[in-house]
């Protein structure tokens, strides 16, 4: 079965950086999304339209569909005063901050000056070129139910 539109995919997939890091990777093996419901980046979901069980593929997706390009205005300057005194504010250090409508984000410390902390609410992923290897391991049509909600149910998908 080819991969198309409310179709129900599986996959092992490992995600590197252009420096050959792991970035992520499926966990016990497997991961499932639905087809044509932006579940997942655009520029995987194009890559892997048409594509049958067991084909392999390597795609390199640019920043522009995947997670946006880095935007420089998502720096913020926040007091220091604002942070735990006890944490050592480094650059790298990443927290989750809730916004008004419940949404978590995470942000990352990208500098220190002074006493101010600088923390990019870009996405971590943003301007990253994403590289996936990708093993298709099952394609299904999806449920009436599946379709409604816009998300797989059971093994690597929802549980509710
Ligand atoms: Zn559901």
């Amino acid at each position: 079965m080819s991969i198309e539109k409310d179709k129900v995919v599986s996959m092992k997939y490992v995600l590197k950086d252009d420096q050959g890091n792991i970035i992520d990777q499926s966990q016990d093996g497997q991961f499932a999304y639905l087809h044509g419901a932006n579940n997942i980046i655009p520029g995987l979901e194009a890559a892997l339209e048409g594509k049958n069980t067991g084909d392999e593929i390597s795609v390199a997706i640019e920043p522009a569909k995947a997670y946006g390009e880095h935007n420089p205005e998502a720096v913020q300057r926040v007091p220091r005063a604002q942070f735990p005194a006890d944490i050592d504010i480094q650059p790298g250090m990443q927290f989750q901050t809730q916004a008004p409508n419940g949404q978590i984000a995470v942000v990352t410390v990208s500098g220190v000056e002074g006493d101010d902390v600088l923390l990019d609410t870009n996405h971590p992923l943003a301007g990253k070129t994403l590289n996936f290897e990708v093993t298709i391991t099952d394609v299904r049509d999806a449920t009436d139910e599946e379709k409604e909600h816009g998300h797989v149910h059971g093994a690597g998908g929802h549980h509710h």
